[in-house]
């Protein structure tokens, strides 16, 4: 082996799934020079992570992505539920909506496999000259502690080593983040398979949730007709001494032989062949740490992963929960990357998504109790009811859908003033507008695309009323006079890398002129909107998508003091 000269990285992600992928994406889009690795010499080529929840295909609509995921993928809209029936076997017991929010242009799941869904970032990452490196696989990492208060400074080193060529490098990067997937702890296991269906069961094109006095199981449609299969396993029967899955005492057969039982009287016939399957080993359980010195993250299953069993958890969330990890980090690097914020904004990295993933966790808990236990029958009075069963499916169908997770109170997040169907710390549902200068119809998230800046939207009310006009004026002048949070925190050159301002007028389309709002307001004319509410008052969304403070027409200095406790002044 042969060392050769160490490298610089300002981040260096180790990983390529789909948190890592994600975070090397999202900081390359940000003009961020990052190296990302990864131990495998190909990347997977079927299966593994499928579910795309509706928030995540916002993410990548904010992103331009999302045309191609649809595209590719199968869109789920319906679950339906199969439960005992009289006559031995199973029956439908209801159809309902897939997802049950409405508050997004996207009210349905996207099922695509992961290879499938790694190549959107590829392609995406190529195009802006980013590659991931392999098979590299970090030999040591450390963290020299006396500089990690130093802005310049590399100070954490990676040893890797090219697997192929036994060929050593030593890294020295900024920021180091640990994408490296989940390591098998506990001795719970899911069998997995996918292949085109021959079948009588007439539910097999909607996702399915299947509880039989035989077992529980669940049906997901993919792409190229065809279905995944989901069945829970006895630990025992398949996982060795070492706590590793054996292969060897299970396979697809045996997988599709357990769902068979579960959905009888209905049939699937063994097909040719199987497109991929899998019995995989997963844990429930948060890491104690994301970070170390906010020099060093992990994110993805790395630091979290649960019960693989509840009907509606594990295939929508591993991805999502992974891939919405670097997403929340990415923004917070980049700012500190580029002398926007101040590197204490990462500690919010920690505090955000560590309690995401224990409420997952919590939420998985109480559902895959449902999901696994005995059927509710005249024999079984304590088992699980088909309505006590869609209750919480349905409950928790927000939380789930991505849509209504909620960051608490904090640095970034400032709940003192409130507005009507506005939730600070969540994201902003999605609106039909007009701009103003055209009157072309937009949706409000059109304009949220993730490229890190601050969206400020300013309802200005009707400003066809010239008292309101007035007042409009006079918080423009605020807005940009000497010590204002726009006045500090942007120079001429920057002030719309950082923030990113949206007047939304209800003065009708009929009346409004947009050159007449102050021409501080609005950096073009496509950003100038009507809305036919009448809303007055400043909602500050952060970088990706979550409303993060509101303040009225007349509350600058609220905004200021918001911005001033993690930014830099220019
Ligand atoms: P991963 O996708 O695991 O990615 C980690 C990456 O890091 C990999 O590319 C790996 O090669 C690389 N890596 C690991 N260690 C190192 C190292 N030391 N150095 C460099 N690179 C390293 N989810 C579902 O929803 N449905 C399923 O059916 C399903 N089946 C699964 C089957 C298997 C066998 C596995 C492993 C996972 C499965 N999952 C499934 C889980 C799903 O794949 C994950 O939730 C999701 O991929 C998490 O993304 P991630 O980026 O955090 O981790």
């Amino acid at each position: 082996s042969c060392s050769y000269l160490p490298t610089f990285q300002d981040p260096q992600v180790i990983g390529a799934g789909p948190a890592g992928l994600m975070s090397a994406f999202a900081l390359a889009r940000a003009g961020i020079n990052v190296q990302i690795v990864d131990k495998h010499s190909k990347k997977v080529a079927a299966g593994q992570a499928d579910g795309v929840q509706p928030r995540t295909t916002e993410v990548f609509k904010s992103y331009r992505l999302s045309d191609r995921l649809l595209k590719e993928g199968t869109q789920l809209h319906v679950a339906a539920f199969y439960n005992c029936s009289k006559s031995g076997g199973i029956e439908l017991t209801d159809r309902v909506p897939d997802v049950t929010a409405t508050d997004t242009n996207f009210p349905f799941e996207v099922t695509l496999h992961q290879g499938a869904i790694e190549d959107i970032f590829l392609d995406n990452m190529r195009d802006m000259g980013v590659e991931v490196s392999r098979p590299i696989i970090p030999t040591s990492l450390e963290v020299t502690e006396a500089l990690v208060d130093d802005f310049d400074a590399y100070p954490v080193r990676l040893n890797t080593e090219t697997k192929d060529e036994r060929r050593t490098e030593i890294v020295y990067a900024k920021y180091v983040l640990g994408a490296d997937g989940a390591r098998s702890w506990v001795r719970k296991s899911m069998g997995v398979v996918d292949l085109i269906p021959d079948t009588d069961f007439p539910d097999v094109r909607n996702k399915c949730a299947i509880h039989s006095n035989n077992g529980s199981c669940m049906i997901i449609p993919r792409e190229d007709n065809k279905i995944r299969l989901y069945i829970q396993l006895d630990g025992k029967d398949v996982i060795d001494a070492s706590g590793r899955v054996d292969k060897s005492k299970a396979g697809p057969e045996m997988i599709l032989d357990v769902a068979c039982k579960t959905l009888h009287p209905f049939t699937i016939k063994t097909p040719e062949s199987y497109d991929w399957w899998t019995i995989y080993v997963i844990g429930q359980r948060v890491a104690e740490r994301y970070t170390v010195h906010n020099r060093v993250f992990i994110a993805g299953d790395a630091c979290h992963t649960h019960l693989p069993k509840s009907g509606r958890s594990r295939h929508e969330r591993g991805p999502a929960a992974s891939m919405y990890d670097s997403y929340n980090l990415a923004w917070k690097l980049v700012h500190v990357l580029k002398g926007i914020a101040h590197p204490t904004l990462l500690q919010m990295y920690e505090f955000e998504r560590q309690q995401y993933a224990q409420d997952l966790i919590d939420f998985d808990k109480k559902f895959s109790k449902l999901f696994s236990g005995k059927p509710y029958s005249e024999l079984n009075l304590d088992g699980v009811s088909h309505v006590e069963f869609l209750k919480a499916f349905q409950m928790f169908g927000g939380f789930t859908s991505g849509l209504g997770v909620q960051y608490t109170d904090s640095m970034i997040i400032d709940s003192k003033h409130q507005a009507q169907n506005i939730f600070i710390g969540r994201g902003l549902p999605p609106r039909p507008l007009l701009r103003a200068a055209d009157c072309r119809p937009i949706d409000l998230h059109n304009l949220l695309v993730s490229d890190a800046c601050f969206k400020l939207l300013v309802f200005t009310g009707d400003t066809h009323d010239p008292a309101q006009m007035a007042r409009v004026q006079e918080f423009a002048k605020q807005f940009s006079a000497s010590g204002s949070f726009f006045a500090e925190f942007s120079s001429p050159d920057s002030m719309h890398k950082v923030f990113d301002i949206v007047p939304i007028s209800s003065e009708k389309k009929e009346t409004i002129m947009y050159n007449a709002l102050p021409r501080i307001l609005w950096s073009h004319w496509s950003k100038v909107l009507v809305d036919d509410i009448d809303m007055r008052g400043v909602t500050g969304i952060r970088p990706y998508g979550y409303v993060a403070a509101i303040a009225p027409l007349d509350g600058v200095s609220h905004i200021t003091s918001y911005f001033t406790t993690f930014m830099k002044v220019c």
